[in-house]
C-alpha cells in the first residue's frame, strides 16, 4: 500500500549541464510510468531548471531541491524559499540532512520550521534523521533518532505526517561504502513507525514512507527494500550515475 521511492540526492554535484547529461543518459525504463514506485532526483538548486527542461516530456522522474528556507522572501542571503521551488514544480525538498545539522548548524526546531514551510507550499518534506557512529556505539541510537523525529516532527497533525517521507540516514554509513544491515535498518523503521503511532496514531503512522539512506546501491537495495518498514532510499553517490539510478529503480519495480 505505500509506494517505493527512489529519491536521489546529489548534493553539491552535477551542474547544469552534467543534469542535462544524466537525463540524456537515463534509461526509458527508469523514467515510464512504473506502479507502486516512484523516481526523484533533488539536484542542486542552480541546476533544477536544467532538469526540468532535460527531463523528457511524459517523464515520471519527480524532481526535488536539497534545502528550502523557512520564511517567504527577504534579506536572507543565499537562500531560497518555497515559492520559488513551486515557481520551478518541485515536488520534494531534503531537510534536515545529516550535513546540514553538522556543517550548517540546522538543529530540530529549524528543521521543523522548514518542514511546516514545505507542507504549506504543498512541496513534500523528505526529513532526515539518523544517529552518527558514536551514537551507536554507546547505544544511543534509538534514543537519538526518537529525539530527532519527535523535534522535526513538532506540531504537526496526523494529516500532515502522511504528507512526509522520512529517510533514516545512519550518518555513519553516508558515503562510507558502508550500509546498515537489512536487520539494523528494519529494527530502526520498525521503531520509528512505532514512535510515530505513538504521536500521530496507527492510521498516519502506517502511511507515512520511511526511506533509508547509507551507500544503498544496486548491489544492496534488493534485501533492503525486502524489509517491510524499508519504503525505499535516499540514495547519494550511486543517484549520480544514469546506469545505477536505473538499476535502483528496476529492483524497486521487482518488488
Ligand atoms: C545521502 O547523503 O543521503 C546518502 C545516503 O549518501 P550515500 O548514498 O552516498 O551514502
Amino acid at each position: 500500500m505505500r509506494s517505493i521511492l527512489i529519491a536521489g540526492n546529489w548534493k553539491m554535484n552535477m551542474g547544469p549541464k552534467e543534469t542535462a547529461d544524466f537525463f540524456a543518459q537515463l534509461d526509458d525504463s527508469a523514467q515510464k510510468n512504473i506502479e507502486g514506485v516512484d523516481a526523484a532526483v533533488c539536484p542542486p538548486f542552480v541546476s533544477l531548471s536544467a532538469a526540468f527542461s532535460a527531463r523528457k516530456s511524459g517523464s515520471a522522474v519527480k524532481i526535488g531541491a536539497q534545502n528550502v528556507h523557512f520564511e517567504d522572501n527577504g534579506a536572507y542571503t543565499g537562500e531560497i524559499s518555497t515559492s520559488m521551488l513551486n515557481e520551478l514544480g518541485c515536488d520534494f525538498v531534503i531537510l534536515g540532512h545529516s550535513e546540514r545539522r553538522e556543517y550548517f548548524g540546522e538543529d530540530d526546531a529549524i528543521i521543523n520550521k522548514k518542514v511546516k514551510k514545505a507542507l504549506a507550499a504543498g512541496v513534500t518534506p523528505i526529513v532526515c534523521v539518523g544517529e552518527v557512529l558514536a551514537e551507536r556505539k554507546e547505544n544511543r541510537h534509538f534514543d537519538v533518532v526518537k529525539e530527532q523525529t519527535a523535534g522535526s516532527l513538532a506540531g504537526l497533525s496526523a494529516d500532515e505526517l502522511k504528507k512526509i517521507v522520512i529517510a533514516y540516514e545512519p550518518v555513519w554509513a553516508i558515503g562510507t561504502g558502508e550500509t546498515a544491515s537489512p536487520e539494523q535498518a528494519q529494527e530502526m523503521h520498525a521503531f520509528i513507525r512505532k514512535e510515530l503511532a505513538a504521536q500521530f496514531g496507527e492510521e498516519a503512522a502506517a502511511t507515512v514512507r520511511i526511506l533509508y539512506g547509507g551507500s544503498m546501491k544496486p548491489g544492496n537495495a534488493d534485501e533492503l527494500l525486502k524489509q517491510p518498514d524499508v519504503d525505499g532510499g535516499l540514495i547519494g553517490g550511486a543517484s549520480l550515475k544514469p546506469s545505477d539510478f536505473s538499476q535502483l529503480v528496476a529492483i524497486a519495480a521487482a518488488q
